[in-house]
């Protein structure tokens, strides 16, 4: 029996850059100690008391089947958050509570997709993309943005395959990158939606890391909120990886498709998980800040080893909890760079080419281990580097 060409497809073929982490990962099932720059969880586990709350309302009685959009107080708050960060009025009806981002990134895109159109995304993008993208029977564009624009997108080159598409997926602050888009990007970004008629599928995951300049939630420009699909998520910006809580934020009737979407599909989030996500809400900005602080100072703490450091460029990561490295003058691909490492020093990193052409040369690095391992890591790494470059 065959298994059907959506779900067999769904990972492309191919090498999918993700070796090295494989390799990692089996090098610490031998007992090799290994020092992990490479998937995007925090070092911090989900902070105790939204733990508590979600055991007080286990044993409240919220075990049973949750209301399917999301339970009314919750949709309300992010409803309200997003309201008071984007100045867009939001109301519940605009709101639908996701298992995680990723669910919300599925239904978003299967929301708006039918099969065979074309789904746009930007590359370097986040590995799930085009397997999402597949899955739900989109033909994937990618549309690169380039290293020496600092990979802040071009309309321009939108623009050029925008033609017949149906969606873009855009995501600022920008796993791999860290990049922030800016206002001038997405101004860009949302006039090719609107001259191209397209849907704007919008991650935000990461909108509470910001270390420099502004978010700017695109759903905010003119013309945009009746266009746009915002995809968030608790698991970055409450640690809450585990708890796989996100939602998705759009014009009211998208809103019901999706509703529907969610009954024949997750049926739901639990509801004592829905309860601690908005406990954990409530703890406002401080705590959102307190989640985020360690890699803010990680982030301080690899510029100054990378000061002066001629052989690894950095990418300018205004947010998110990655930092991209271009290694290209160590003469190695992304990939050998990322192996080497790993073999010599037992340092796993990954490699650009894992998240799309774009990012060849270039590796990225997680900031999520302790300062002070993270820091010796990164003193490795750049004499790594150093001992590669072709001497002058
Ligand atoms: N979008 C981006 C850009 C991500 O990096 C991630 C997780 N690494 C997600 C979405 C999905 O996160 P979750 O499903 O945990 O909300």
């Amino acid at each position: 029996m065959q298994a059907s060409q959506r779900i067999s497809t769904l990972l492309g073929g191919g090498s999918d850059g993700w070796e090295v982490f494989n390799r990692a990962r089996a090098m610490i099932a031998e007992g090799t100690p290994v020092t992990e720059l490479t998937i995007g969880e925090h070092d911090i586990r989900t902070a105790a008391p939204i733990l508590q709350d979600m055991h007080r309302a286990a044993l409240a009685g919220h075990t049973g089947y949750a209301s399917i959009p999301g339970i009314h107080a919750l949709r309300d708050a992010i409803a309200a958050r997003v309201t008071a960060r984007t100045g867009v009025p939001t109301a519940r009806e605009n709101v639908m509570i996701t298992p995680g981002g990723q669910a919300g990134l599925f239904a978003a895109h299967t929301a708006v997709i039918d099969p065979g159109d074309t789904a746009l995304f930007i590359d370097p993008y986040y590995a799930t993309y085009p397997g999402t993208l597949r899955g739900v029977s989109a033909r994937p564009v990618a549309v690169q943005a380039r290293a020496e624009d600092a990979f802040q997108p071009r309309a321009a080159d939108i623009a050029s395959v925008a033609a017949g598409a149906k969606s873009l997926l855009v995501n600022s602050p920008n796993n791999p990158t860290g990049v922030i888009y800016t206002r001038e990007t997405l101004e860009g970004i949302a006039q090719v939606c609107r001259d191209h008629d397209l849907w704007l599928i919008s991650d935000e995951v990461y909108d509470t890391q910001i270390w420099e300049g502004t978010h700017i939630s695109p759903r905010s420009l003119e013309g945009m909120a009746e266009r746009t699909l915002v995809v968030g998520s608790m698991s970055k910006s409450h640690a809450m990886t585990g708890s796989r809580t996100g939602w998705v934020v759009g014009p009211a009737d998208m809103i019901s498709h999706l509703i529907n979407l969610s009954t024949h599909t997750t049926y739901g989030v639990p509801g004592f998980i829905q309860e601690a996500a908005l406990f954990a809400l409530e703890l406002g900005e401080p705590f959102e800040a307190e989640v985020a602080e360690p890699f803010r100072r990680r982030r301080a703490l690899a510029q100054e080893v990378l000061a002066g450091k001629n052989v690894v460029g950095t990418v300018p990561n205004a947010g998110a909890m990655y930092m991209m490295l271009d290694i290209s003058a160590t003469g190695q691909s992304g990939e050998a760079f990322a192996y080497g490492l790993l073999e010599a020093h037992q340092i796993a990193v990954m490699p650009g080419e894992s998240f799309g052409a774009a990012a060849a040369g270039h590796i990225r690095v997680a900031m999520t281990i302790e300062d002070k391992a993270f820091t010796a890591a990164m003193e490795t790494l750049c004499a790594y580097a150093q001992s590669l470059a072709p001497q002058t």
